[in-house]
């Protein structure tokens, strides 16, 4: 089968920086943006402040066609000072909501920064809205505070407030973990059906009917690098991992769908002949942006925890050189294959302190660096081409046919200031 080459040092063994101090990341309710969208009976109810509302309406719009499926339960400066019953609210709040939404089939009670400070027990409130609702609406709570967390850390949160409460079965199925977008996993599903794999389950599933059920002949693979609680979730229910490279580029889908085919006994032949065609696109498709990238210094900030596996991407595929990779969390089970792949060379970092980030990269000045909103316009500013991470994961970036698209995403900023410069010197 073909499986990538690992080169002769990877960074497996790479000493890693870790720090701790000052971040500047968004808070795990971004998640909400991409799950409200990708579970379509599900309602998000975040319990916080007007700081919180206001993150959400602006990151998320407005929508006009739909009826939202999220929406802010607001503690007022008297739920705060503990002057009155935030519960009794919270229920009446949710009853209400129920009333006029009767497609909601899940509700997820988000936590935030204001709900964690005065302590506010959402888990019980879930236990006991559910007692209520049951058995046309499931309450499941999480938290997507933003207190000492990283944006992607919604999504993980979620999913693994959901695997408890998932049917238990004998079946041997596969299981994708990880909020894709509908058109890129139904290209996932399209491949694993022509390897002849199956049944294959998501999580989440689009809709609550769907809901995949777990036990001990479970396989699961991930498609997010940034899901290490769901991980240990689904090892607590007995599921086994498979571990491979993420499905990024040519390269990373094809290693991660051979992780699941020789898990599965699929021949050889067979996956050449489903795989052939897709990876000579995505090959192509990649060749044609990788002249702006390849020679080019990348530094990656802390922030989608997709950093590893973008750099092997780059790296591997498109000829960059990475300089710094930083990662929120460096989870060695999950991101160990990306980093036997990624030649030795980059730092690696975990975690974050932003001024002496800040240092080492303006010592660096790489070509291209991606960071949050936050410190992109700045470092413009000073000169640098930036990458914002937080499209990284609202753009269809995996598996063979986004390939091309996602070399497209790093090379847009490094084309628009090479411009820049010519206009200049004219
Ligand atoms: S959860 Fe915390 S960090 Fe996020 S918007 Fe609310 S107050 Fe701000």
């Amino acid at each position: 089968m073909n499986v990538p080459a690992a080169p002769v040092l990877g960074c497996r063994d790479t000493p890693v920086i870790r720090e701790r101090g000052q971040h500047e990341v968004f808070c795990g309710l971004t998640g909400i943006i991409w799950l409200h969208r990708k579970i379509q009976d599900a309602f998000f109810l975040v319990v916080g402040s007007r700081t919180c509302a206001h993150l959400l309406q602006s990151a998320a719009g407005v929508m006009i066609f739909a009826e939202p499926r999220f929406g802010t339960a607001i503690l007022e400066e008297k739920d705060l000072a503990g002057l009155a019953d935030a519960n009794a609210e919270l229920d009446r709040e949710v009853a209400r909501l129920l009333a006029r939404r009767p497609d909601i089939r899940q509700l997820f009670l988000v936590g935030s920064c204001p709900s964690e400070v005065i302590k506010l027990d959402l888990a019980k409130a879930a236990d006991r809205l559910s007692a209520a609702h049951a058995p046309h609406v499931r309450v499941l709570n999480y938290s997507g505070s933003g207190i000492e967390t990283t944006f992607t850390q919604g999504e993980d949160a979620c999913l693994a407030a959901m695997v408890p409460v998932l049917p238990a079965t004998q079946a041997r199925e596969l299981l994708l973990v990880g909020a894709l977008p509908d058109v890129v996993e139904d290209q996932a599903l399209a491949l694993l059906a022509d390897l002849g794999i199956g049944p294959v389950r998501c999580l989440p599933a689009r809709r609550s009917d769907a809901l995949p059920a777990i036990g001990p002949q479970t396989r699961y693979i991930l498609v997010q690098p940034f899901l290490g609680d769901t991980d240990a979730a689904l090892q607590r229910r007995g599921a086994q991992p498979i571990r491979a490279p993420f499905p990024f580029g040519e390269e990373g889908t094809t290693a991660w769908l051979a992780a699941i085919a020789a898990a599965w006994g699929v021949p050889a032949d067979r996956f050449e002949a489903v795989t052939a065609a897709p990876r000579a696109r995505a090959r192509r498709a990649v060749a044609a942006v990788a002249a702006t990238l390849k020679g080019k210094r990348i530094t990656f900030l802390p922030d989608s925890q997709l950093e590893i596996p973008l750099a092997r991407f780059l790296a591997r595929e498109c000829g960059m050189i990475p300089v710094e990779v930083a990662t929120p969390f460096l989870h060695r089970e999950i991101h160990g294959p990306d980093l036997d792949l990624l030649p030795a060379g980059p730092r690696l970092v975990e975690g974050q302190d932003v001024e002496r980030q800040l240092d080492r990269l303006r010592a660096d000045r790489p070509d291209l660096t991606v960071c949050g909103l936050g410190l992109a316009n700045p470092l413009e500013a000073e000169g640098l081409a930036t990458k914002w991470a937080i499209e990284l994961v609202f753009t269809p970036v995996h598996l063979y046919d986004q390939a091309g698209d996602l070399a497209a995403l790093f090379a847009r900023p490094l084309r628009r200031r090479a411009l820049l410069h010519r206009e200049a010197a004219e």
